[in-house]
């Protein structure tokens, strides 16, 4: 489906085009020999029809010789014999009885749910190829990410490299004298057209460190794992070091949360909560799609990365204790472990096969990203490890920040997520003026997408009919989704046309009607201005090192009308030095309209720039329960947020 995999495809139809073309040229020859028999015999009986004959011998020449090149049979050891040095030792190791005079080994350019190119082969050093024997043989780089051997025609090579691991994210590798962490697609070159072929992955740890992953363990071997293809060999990242684990069952299948590093967590605590999220994800979809599950959990970093038996989750050592800060914990937890449903199985149009080497483009990340983020906090509240009302003051928040952004108007939610390649993943002071987030807008439009379902069909079917649906029809029947698909699905749920939202809200940039979705739900959407007729600047700034500097300035501002830019550092206003805490007393005793001298810097150069403050117009947003409901919105409350209205 993926121009990765059609390669795949066409390299195999290539050998077998070739080896058509042989069996066609032999059997012409043969055809040849019988047709002079035929026709000597047609001549000599009267009969001309030496052709359906032919025809026979043509039907019956290819079957006898369709043999498939075997698949090479690929496995890699990696070693981290120095961890200070930040160095993972690679050794792959590829057998193939139909290797050719030179093979081409690549490292791919992004890894899946991450949608940036990050050229990972940058990493790659002391790279060396060799014969069975140990023979060395030559290579040479072919592209950015392609290293090409001459084999020779050996039917088994070892290539050795080292991977620079010195930067933990979720979607790159780290190795130091604390733990190793990677992920497979950031470390492991694949074989040009072989990404269809199983691989097994030997581990040789420091010390005594433990191993963790999503792979299934190959039986008798020691810290040796298994991968059925390069989509499951590159989803399942490693863990190893001295971690902690702590293990709990859910419908019979084993999961274990890995916490490497020391931290303020309760383990079993954890634990409990998780197995709640776990619990609620269960009871949407009705089965768990794995054997086992494992949460890989760094004690430092941020973020995380979805995978099909796992996930990579990184946080604050301290970040368990308060409450509040402990329940951002939980999200990102249950984001996580929500998309091993959404994206890793109920897939958008090209996202897997996935091409490693190009980019991959869907207009679906909103559904993908923003809709896992809306069921994060939705099996929160299910699972009661937040409340209606925590919930709600997010949602209101989401709604303040998108409607204080002018890039709403600029970008539609489909924009967003097919250029989040080139933009989301680098956002710059601009973004907030040419942006929006397909996360941030995408869980609001899902949840507006939910809304709408349950009120046009009365609380009988919500989204967790769709995902269900999406579920059932897609992923297990083994298709991705479209985008008309998933309004089609939305549609028969509704039990009416969702033309105008999607085009709306979707594909469009207009503004969203917040009140008509929530007041089915006896719930208003308050907006307010409590800083109206307070003098204004509208730029917003940073101190650092004592130096009070412009990061961006949102579109619509009196600091974007009247030109003051990112980048320039207040020195002074009206002639008083500048600190973020004077200025903002001094303006704070000033009305709109009035006048300032600020001295800048621009750049290197001094200047002075009379400034007119405006009124602070940026609105606030907050969901208010109805005083009176009607018992149709007591209802619908319940059955959403699970909590009485
Ligand atoms: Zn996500």
């Amino acid at each position: 489906m993926t121009p990765q995999t059609s390669r795949s495809i066409v390299s195999v139809k290539e050998n077998t085009l070739t080896s058509r073309r042989r069996n066609l040229k032999a059997m012409h020859r043969k055809v040849s020999r019988t047709a002079i028999i035929f026709i000597f015999a047609a001549i000599i009986f009267g009969m001309y029809q030496e052709m359906p004959a032919q025809k026979k011998k043509s039907k019956k020449a290819p079957a006898a010789k369709q043999v498939k090149p075997a698949a090479p049979e690929i496995s890699y050891t990696v070693s981290m014999s120095k961890p200070a040095t930040h160095l993972l030792e690679v050794e792959m190791h590829v057998k193939w009885q139909s290797m050719p005079a030179q093979i081409e080994l690549k490292m791919p350019v992004w890894t899946p749910g991450s949608y940036l190119i990050r050229e990972y082969a940058r990493h790659v050093q002391e790279f060396a190829a060799a014969g069975a024997s140990g023979s060395k043989l030559n290579w040479r780089k072919v592209n950015k990410n392609t290293w090409q051997i001459d084999t020779g025609g050996a039917s088994e090579i070892t290539a050795r490299y080292k991977v620079y691991a010195n930067e933990l994210t979720v979607r790159t590798n780290e190795l130091n004298s604390d733990h190793a962490f990677w992920n497979n697609g950031a470390t492991l070159m694949f074989v040009k057209g072989g990404l269809r072929v199983p691989s097994t992955v030997a581990v040789k740890p420091f010390g005594s460190w433990k191993v963790a992953t999503g792979l299934p363990p190959v039986a008798g071997a020691e810290n040796t794992f298994r991968a059925s293809d390069y989509d499951v060999l590159y989803d399942s990242p490693f863990e190893v070091s001295d971690f902690r684990e702590v293990n709990f069952t859910v419908e019979g299948k084993p999961h274990r949360v890995v916490f490497s590093g020391d931290g303020n967590y309760d383990m079993k605590q954890t634990a409990a909560d998780i197995t709640k999220i776990v619990e609620q994800a269960y009871k949407i979809f009705g089965e768990l799609p794995y054997d086992d599950y494992t949460f890989i959990v760094n004690l430092r970093g941020g973020g995380g990365l979805e995978h099909l038996n796992s996930t990579a989750l990184q946080t604050n050592r301290f970040a368990f204790k308060p409450a509040a800060r402990y329940k951002g914990f939980l999200g990102l937890v249950a984001h996580e472990y929500f998309h091993c449903f959404n994206v890793k199985r109920i897939r958008p149009d090209v996202l897997g096969p996935f091409d490693y080497e190009n980019e991959n483009y869907t207009t679906l990340l909103w559904m993908a990203e923003g809709g896992t983020e809306y069921y994060s906090n939705l099996l929160l509240v299910r699972a009661g490890l937040i409340t209606d009302k925590e919930y709600l003051a997010q949602i209101s928040s989401a709604i303040q920040q998108l409607q204080n952004r002018p890039g709403r108007f600029e970008t539609s939610l489909e924009q967003a997520s097919f250029d989040a390649w080139i933009k989301y993943y680098r956002q710059d002071e601009n973004s907030i003026n040419n942006q929006v987030s397909y996360y941030d807008k995408g869980e609001l439009i899902t949840m507006m997408l939910d809304l709408a379902i349950r009120e046009a069909s009365d609380g009988a079917k919500s989204l967790d009919d769709v995902m269900r649906y999406l579920y059932a029809e897609f992923y297990k029947k083994g298709k991705n989704y479209s985008r008309a698909d998933l309004q089609k699905i939305a549609e028969t749920m509704a039990g009416k046309s969702l033309d105008d939202f999607f085009t709306k809200y979707v594909g469009g940039t207009e503004d969203v009607d917040w009140q008509s979705f929530f007041g089915p739900l006896g719930l208003t959407v308050n907006v307010t201005l409590p800083n109206t007729g307070k003098a204004y600047i509208g730029a917003d700034m940073a101190e650092e090192g004592g130096r009070l500097t412009i990061r961006s300035i949102p579109a619509g501002t009196p600091a974007y009308d009247q030109g003051l830019n990112t980048g320039d550092q207040i020195v002074a206003v009206d002639g008083y030095r500048a600190s973020q805490a004077f200025l903002q007393s001094y303006v704070a005793e000033r009305k709109p309209g009035d006048k300032v001298r600020f001295t800048i810097f621009r750049f290197d150069v001094m200047r002075d720039m009379e400034f007119t403050l405006g009124s602070n117009d940026r609105r606030e947003y907050s969901i208010q329960k109805v005083a009176a409901p009607v018992d149709a919105q007591r209802r619908l409350y319940k059955q959403y947020l699970n909590a009485e209205f």
